[in-house]
């Protein structure tokens, strides 16, 4: 066993913490002593307990009613741990440690560090998931639940938050000290404080519980949407638990530098600026319903999560998924017209793609070392987990659902639950088999392909299903597993459109359908609820394919699209069969299956262009124009009063593919326009078509437009706009086409100018297009050691994940250059991005051939 994987013993467990901490933004030095309420439960003679980076310059311990003992420190750095070595064994019972520390900001995102953008800085923690350790010393695992209780002593004119209320504040020799009640019980990894320049607006209250939302001083007036969001998901979460908010007060905090979008810390939620800051007018649709789900979300997490906590990491899921999962639920409850399970249907197909590879895991992975609970923060645990999760409530029913997790919070109040407690308590509710299903699902890595025909037998119509593993690549075999699946068909026959559920759990089978008459057409996946792919005979599949998008809900016409893709890619079906099922679907008036559309046609546009056919490229883009013009031709530019958000999702997606893929010169003019009257005024163009705008111009654009870009971008920083607002310029830099601009945005990465949480987005962007992927990493190799620190632990994956978009050729420096630099915490990254590296080019292998001489003949 490796030191890394090493765990805490159980016979001392902490009951409280009281963490006295100096620290002030000025300072790169952190100092504390922390208070610690133990019970022993085996005499010892030694207390082991996390810590990292951290200087421990006097340790005290005593028993109940016995004399203090100063204590023999010892660091072990390989397992993160300090021991304190007793002169006199501990006897069983209550006893307490003082330990004095020190240490230094991190240069990271992670413990305690500085998060610094433009003029604002501030003193930020991050402790998910084993870094508490590193702002003080403490029993740093999820099972290990005590009081936390904050001193916070910092500089003058500074606001500074922790996990508690605050009950006293005053000046002590030029300090301010700040002092915080004790939580109820909650894990180290939810300790959290913040010291820095922030402002709030009065308090909203639900019941008695103070909401507060914290924006850098200067931008308190971007915090009404949050705000008012809050106050009205806060008692839906109330009532759905039946289980009151229990922490004291609620306060979310956009920090100006985060890793992660957002963290769940018990009562002192951290986001990043755009997770949370918006105006109206500056945001577009989809930006506001991000902000909404990713609110919803960490709350969520105040019960599932800090009320009851996964044991270990490897249940992370149970987080993670529901978190995921009840964002959504919740969303859609107070704002239906978000359609917010509509867009999930993006998150699912990205999810499924992922869970296709060889290297993916399944939902209950086992976790020993730091680096790989970091791991787990992927798709897998959070997307598949909500889409699974979704599933099983669909299955189960909506109340019986909620009477099961509602005793599922009871019964674990205050504790730390797995897997098969919430089972059970799901299966009492309900009495179905949940544990035998959901065995399928969170045990065994990947999901099903569903083969779908009708076939006839002796006059009636039945309807013949296989199952098996889908793997995205042509060669591999399926092997022998088997999903339990609810699955929930929709059909058509005489008497008009029908649905029929049941529980697929065998290799093959007939099912005999409640019909009259002749079947028209079925769809073996109501409302894409079901986590598989369909794989339609093709017979029954041109059945339906005239009918697809007026039968079909929008969330199975971007299901069926993106199934079929999927088969494409894995060598099922032919590229010229998908390009009819593209077409079939090209009529659609909805804004969800409209941006699949485009992003598929962007993906054959790659293909092209990467063989080299300039006519096939041009007949390409002559396809797109045809399906997209008219539908912009009918929308106008120009948004109208009271128009429906569809129709101005619609114009969004259209403007931009006919300007970026069709090149429609028009298109392209005027989008240039757009964003000359939007850098003159970012509320002068609609927000839900700025960020196009924006983008076009950039694509489009030569030095002198990039050299407005990074002044635009500067200016509405140091002016504190929206972070949507500044955005919309930093996140188009790597648009810019010319190769001396992409060593120019790598240059501002070097100088500090952009900001560090936005580093590895950046770099995964630069890393991602054909103009610039080949400087990107020629820049991350040569900065590796510095830029992996900046990028934080989630940055890092996404950075190694984006190499996967990169041409196969590289794959061989790739794998070189990472056998010399282990990415640690990004080793899955590393493979899901060879994988993808080489199923691109054997698709591109496979279908360029057939691609172009379809296009050619058209
Ligand atoms: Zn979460």
């Amino acid at each position: 066993m490796s030191a890394r994987a090493f765990r805490l013993p159980s016979h001392v467990r902490p009951l409280s913490y009281h963490i006295d901490l100096s620290t002030d933004p000025s300072r790169v030095e952190f100092s504390g002593t922390v208070t610690i309420e133990l019970e022993i439960t085996s005499q010892t003679e030694a207390i082991v307990l996390h810590s990292r980076h951290l200087e421990v310059t006097r340790a005290e311990v005593s028993a109940m009613f016995g004399e203090t003992d100063s204590a023999l420190v010892s660091y072990q750095p390989e397992q993160e741990t300090v021991t304190l070595l007793l002169e006199r064994p501990l006897p069983v019972g209550r006893a307490r440690a003082l330990l004095v520390f020190s240490g230094r900001l991190a240069p990271s995102m992670h413990g305690l560090y500085l998060g610094a953008d433009g003029v604002h800085s501030a003193v930020c923690s991050q402790c998910e998931a084993t870094d508490a350790r590193a702002i003080f010393p403490c029993f740093d695992e999820p099972a290990f639940k005590a009081g936390l209780r904050w001193t916070l002593r910092t500089g003058p004119g500074v606001t500074a938050l922790s996990n508690g209320v605050l009950q006293n504040q005053f000046s002590s020799h030029g300090e301010q000290v700040f002092e915080f009640a004790e939580t109820k019980p909650v894990s180290s990894y939810l300790a959290a404080v913040v010291v820095g320049d922030f402002e709030a607006e009065q308090a909203d209250y639900v019941r008695d519980v103070p909401l507060k939302v914290y924006a850098p001083s200067g931008k308190g007036k971007q915090t009404h949407f949050a705000k008012g969001f809050t106050s009205r998901v806060l008692p839906w979460f109330e009532e759905y638990f039946d289980f009151p908010f229990p922490f004291g007060k609620y306060d979310q905090v956009a920090v100006p530098g985060f890793d992660a979008g957002a963290m769940e810390n018990i009562g002192l939620v951290l986001f990043r600026q755009n997770l949370l800051l918006m105006e109206p007018g500056s945001a577009s649709w989809r930006q506001e319903k991000v902000i909404a789900l990713v609110i919803a979300h960490e709350m969520a997490h105040m019960w599932f999560g800090n009320v009851v906590t996964m044991r270990w990491w490897d249940d992370l899921w149970l987080n993670e998924a529901f978190a995921e999962w009840m964002a959504h639920k919740a969303c859609h409850a107070i704002n239906p017209s978000y359609e917010v399970w509509n867009d999930f249907i993006e998150d699912k197909s990205r999810v499924l793609f992922d869970d296709a590879l060889h290297s993916t895991h399944p939902i209950w992975t086992p976790v020993e070392t730091p680096d790989e609970a970091i791991e787990m923060f992927d798709s897998i645990t959070y997307q598949k987990g909500c889409a699974v999760m979704r599933m099983l409530e669909n299955f189960l029913g909506e109340d019986h659902f909620r009477e099961g997790l509602r005793s599922y919070m009871k019964e674990f109040q205050y504790g730390n639950a797995c897997g098969p407690d919430l089972w059970r308590s799901l299966e009492k509710a309900s009495s179905l088999p949940v544990h035998t299903l959901m065995h399928t699902w969170v045990a065994q890595a990947g999901y099903p392909v569903v083969d779908i025909a009708l076939v006839e037998e002796a006059g009636t119509t039945l309807v013949e299903l296989h199952q098996e593993r889908f793997f995205s690549d042509s060669h591999s075999k399926p092997g022998d597993q088997i999903w339990s699946i609810p699955m929930t068909v929709r059909y058509a026959d005489d008497e008009g459109v029908k649905a029929h559920r049941f529980i697929f759990d065998r290799r093959a089978e007939r099912v005999e359908l409640p019909s009259k008459g002749t079947i028209r057409w079925i769809y073996g996946n109501q409302d894409e609820i079901g986590f598989y792919r369909q794989r339609i005979a093709e017979k029954t599949l041109a059945k339906l394919l005239p009918l697809a998008t007026s039968v079909l809900s929008p969330v199975e016409q971007v299901g069926l699209l993106e199934d079929q893709w999927a088969l494409v890619r894995n060598g099922s079906v032919s590229i010229t069969s998908f390009v009819a099922v593209l077409s079939a679907c090209s009529s659609t008036q909805n804004h969800n299956v409209l941006r699949v559309l485009a992003e598929r046609l962007d993906a054959l546009d790659l293909i092209v262009k990467d063989s080299g056919d300039k006519e096939a490229r041009r007949k390409l883009r002559q396809l797109a124009e045809q399906w997209f013009a008219p539908q912009l031709q009918s929308l106008g530019f120009a948004p109208l009063a009271g128009e429906p958000q569809n129709d101005i999702q619609r114009r969004a997606i259209c403007i931009g593919t006919l300007a970026s893929m069709a090149r429609v010169a028009s298109v392209i003019s005027t989008a240039e326009q757009f964003a000359a009257a939007e850098q003159a005024n970012p509320r002068a163009v609609d927000p839900n078509l700025a960020g196009s705008f924006v983008a076009i111009a950039a694509k489009f654009g030569d030095e002198t437009r990039y050299d407005r870009w990074v002044e635009t971008f500067q200016a509405r920083k140091a002016a504190d706009k929206t972070p949507q607002e500044v955005a919309r310029y930093l996140h188009t830099l790597s648009q810019f086409r010319l190769p001396t601009l992409t060593d120019r945005t790598l240059n501002l990465i070097i100088q500090g100018t952009i900001p560090q949480e936005a580093v590895s987005a950046i770099v995964s962007q630069l890393l991602s297009f054909r103009h610039s992927q080949q400087a990107a990493w020629e820049f991350l190799k040569q900065h590796w050691s510095t830029l992996r620190e900046r990028f934080g632990d989630m940055g890092v994956s996404r950075v190694v994940e984006a190499l996967g978009r990169m041409r196969a050729s590289h794959r061989e420096d790739v794998v070189h250059f990472f056998e010399q630099h282990k990415p640690a915490g990004a080793e899955r990254a590393l493979l899901r991005a060879l994988e993808r590296m080489d199923q691109s080019e054997q698709v591109r292998q496979r279908v360029t051939g057939d691609l172009l001489t379809y296009l050619i003949s058209r």
